[in-house]
């Protein structure tokens, strides 16, 4: 019975109608109660606070002021008429200005009574004034408000034209209140309501649309962005301990003789702490019968494909295939010679499949994979052909995996009966709130330690006007042997955007560095993959000095004798794009220099990145920076992942600590009830039937 109110219409809520509520629908997807309900304000004015006139700025957000009405006049004619009002106190005069119901509202206003105004100041001439404000008798406004604290809802522009303000959804708000007496069914167990002292869901959401005090409001709140990450949560985390039972995880029981043989002869250094704690970590899930799914998170430099390597190693001596899967060409490539390199002299056969592999080419590994030759397949996503199929394919390690589609991963996924082990990498540092929800389905490692002996990265910001300086840096850099990359945003020019364009700076770089005594390599996306692996080449070789490209570079290059990271039009990149093209250098032993250019003209945003990269080196600090600027929804991995951020009330910049209760308490429960079968938890199967939060099957891509 009490769900019938919850789930009805809007429509026959008093002073709604067909009309409006199919407004709420297009705009807000509002259709019932319920969701009417969870259409929460995105603020609470405190009603209790009443500001003067002089104390107005146009910046201000909604105040309010007591005053009275001293002059009011229409002006202009017909369409253009508008209705124009002086509101004035003790300390001074505002203008009031109303261009629609201007004679409803002129009749009703009344020069000798004191008001209530409500608005938003804004600036016009000069001067403050307020459009289309509300006004209330002060006398009743007094009789009226129980609660000092006044719901403020986002209006969306068609909501606005058709005379729909906060104050009707507040209104409506308060009608449905009524309409449902009371019940409002719970959404969360009992125990958990007890356990963490959370206010029911009806109490809630009465107190985030009518707070009777600032205590309780926090409550509520507290409670409704719990439950919207606890019930994200559960679901991600019931989905992995489906998977797990489900299938069944090719057990890798030995460390073999190529394991060891490149341990004891070929390791040229020693592993870091880090690297070795991730290596066992991934070592426990290939014996424990289990698929592995983990994601491995190190900052740039950190030594990914190394720990890559090893667990390569392992799946062979267990007598499985591998495959190693990058987002370029360059990628595929340089993986392809620096893993040749390293496993050189262990009789072990390496393959590379990349889009530009010719027809013969791709015959022969085609067939060398299916008759089970090809110990390691590396390459771009020509992996994930149909045509390419593997004898038995036991691990496969997809890198910098924010690039690759979720649908290019899942198909990977499911090139073997049985599902292969899968390690993803990223060097893009996902701040924890982002990992678990993007990827509260994996197991995650996180290499945190750079190898020893690298010098960090010093970084400066130069306007353009400094050009010259920069330049003979550059010089200073090159004569001392020296490398150094220019990276430029874009590569066509545009017309509208001032931005710098490859093509003008490669040519006034090739003037301050004139041939022969520089050689200056170009890179850039419309290149053929022959022409750029060429150009590549001579900058890895060490035949040209100079780096010219775009930001094709970004991902995974390594040359450890180039020392400077010049960004042209910095203010132009995001915070992530700016560390992971910083990352380019600091992997030798000499000191290395990022050079931030850009123009004097930067946003305030611009500011803080700039001003971000120049005082830290850690990818992780960076990313929480970049998850505060830019809000979940923008950061780098979360728009191809397609997991729909369409969190109501939580917001992952800054509810990390609610997030982590929500996390711990889901895994709790499951660890109990894994299904979630007994009594009472009912109503958690239930909430996540209904929750349809994941239009994305995790389960299957990674
Ligand atoms: P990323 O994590 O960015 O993929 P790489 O795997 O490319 O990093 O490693 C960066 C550089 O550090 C490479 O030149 C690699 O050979 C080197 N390296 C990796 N591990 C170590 C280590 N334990 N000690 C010293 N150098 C290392
Ligand atoms: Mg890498």
């Amino acid at each position: 019975m009490q769900n019938q109110v919850f789930n009805s219409d809007i429509m026959y809520l008093p002073g709604v109608g067909p009309k409006r509520a199919d407004l709420f629908k297009k705009e807000l997807e509002i259709v019932t109660i319920k969701d009417l309900l969870y259409y929460f304000p995105y603020k609470h004015i405190d009603r209790s606070k009443f500001y003067k006139i002089e104390q107005l700025k146009s910046e201000m957000s909604h105040i309010q002021v007591k005053g009275r009405i001293t002059s009011l006049s229409l002006q202009g004619q017909n369409y253009k008429q508008r209705l124009i009002a002086q509101f004035s106190d003790e300390t001074g005069s505002i203008e009031l200005l109303w261009f629609k119901g201007i004679k409803w509202i002129q009749q009703s206003l009344n020069k000798n009574k004191e008001y209530i105004l409500f608005g938003k100041p804004s600036a016009f001439n000069n001067k403050i004034n307020i459009v289309h404000p509300e006004l209330e008798d002060l006398q009743q406004y007094e009789q009226k408000i129980s609660s000092s604290l006044q719901s403020i809802y986002t209006v969306p522009e068609k909501l606005k034209k058709n005379y729909i303000t906060t104050k009707v959804i507040e209104k409506m708000q308060q009608n449905a209140f009524i309409a449902l007496a009371g019940n409002i069914p719970e959404s969360l167990p009992e125990y958990l309501l007890n356990s963490l002292k959370l206010p029911s869901l009806g109490q809630s959401l009465k107190q985030i649309h009518f707070p009777d005090n600032n205590d309780l409001l926090q409550k509520a709140t507290f409670r409704l962005k719990f439950e919207e990450l606890f019930y994200i949560q559960l679901q991600l985390l019931k989905q992995k301990h489906i998977r797990k039972d489900k299938h069944n995880g090719f057990i890798f029981k030995i460390v073999g003789d190529k394991f060891n043989r490149f341990f004891k002869e070929k390791l040229p250094f020693d592993l870091t702490g880090a690297q070795k704690k991730v290596i066992k970590e991934i070592r426990k899930d290939l014996g424990d019968g289990k698929q592995m799914n983990r994601l491995l998170q190190g900052d740039v430099g950190s030594g990914k494909t190394l720990v890559a390597l090893m667990v390569m190693l392992i799946a062979i001596d267990n007598g499985y295939q591998c495959s190693l899967m990058a987002p370029t060409e360059i990628l595929a490539k340089q993986h392809f010679n620096s893993i040749s390199k390293m496993l050189d002299g262990l009789d072990l056969n390496i393959n590379l499949l990349t889009g530009s592999s010719k027809a013969k080419e791709r015959k022969l590994i085609h067939s060398e994979l299916i008759e089970n030759k090809t110990n390691i397949l590396i390459g771009t996503h020509a992996l994930i052909e149909d045509k390419v199929k593997f004898h038995n394919l036991g691990l496969v390690i997809i890198d910098e995996q924010h690039r690759f589609g979720v649908a290019q991963r899942a198909k990977l996924w499911k090139k073997n009966t049985s599902p292969p082990h899968v390690l993803v990498m990223t060097a893009t540092p996902i701040p924890r709130t982002l990992a678990m929800t993007l990827y509260g389905d994996l197991d995650v490692s996180v290499i945190d330690e750079l190898p020893p002996g690298r010098k960090p990265i010093k970084t400066t910001h130069m306007f353009d006007s400094k050009r010259l300086r920069l330049f003979s840096f550059i010089k200073k850099e090159v004569k001392s042997g020296r490398q150094v990359y220019i990276v430029y945003p874009l590569i066509k020019e545009s017309e509208t955007l001032d931005y710098k364009d490859l093509e003008d700076g490669y040519e006034s770089i090739s003037r301050a560095f004139p041939s022969p005594e520089y050689t200056i390599s170009v890179v850039h996306g419309q290149m053929k993959p022959a022409e750029k692996e060429k150009a590549m080449q001579l900058f890895v070789k060490g035949q040209a000095q100079i780096m010219v490209s775009t930001t094709v570079i970004e991902v995974g290059v390594d040359v450890p004798n180039a020392s400077v990271m010049v960004i042209e039009s910095a203010e132009k990149f995001g915070l992530s794009q700016l560390h992971q093209l910083r990352g380019r250098v600091g992997r030798g032993s000499e000191q290395s220099w990022c050079v931030l250019m850009s123009s004097f003209k930067l946003s305030h945003e611009a500011r803080k990145r700039i001003s971000t990269m120049v005082s830290t080196n850690d990818g992780f600090e960076i990313a929480e920076v970049d998850l505060k600027l830019r809000g979940p929804g923008d950061i780098e991995g979360t728009q191809q992942s397609g997991i729909a951020f369409d969190l109501k009330i939580a917001n992952l910049a800054k509810d990390n600590h609610i997030l982590e209760i929500a996390r711990n308490k889901a895994i709790e429960i499951l660890r109990d009830d894994s299904k979630l079968e007994s009594t009472q938890n009912q109503v958690l199967t239930k909430q996540l039937k209904l929750k349809t939060m994941h239009k994305v099957n995790w389960g299957l891509i990674s």
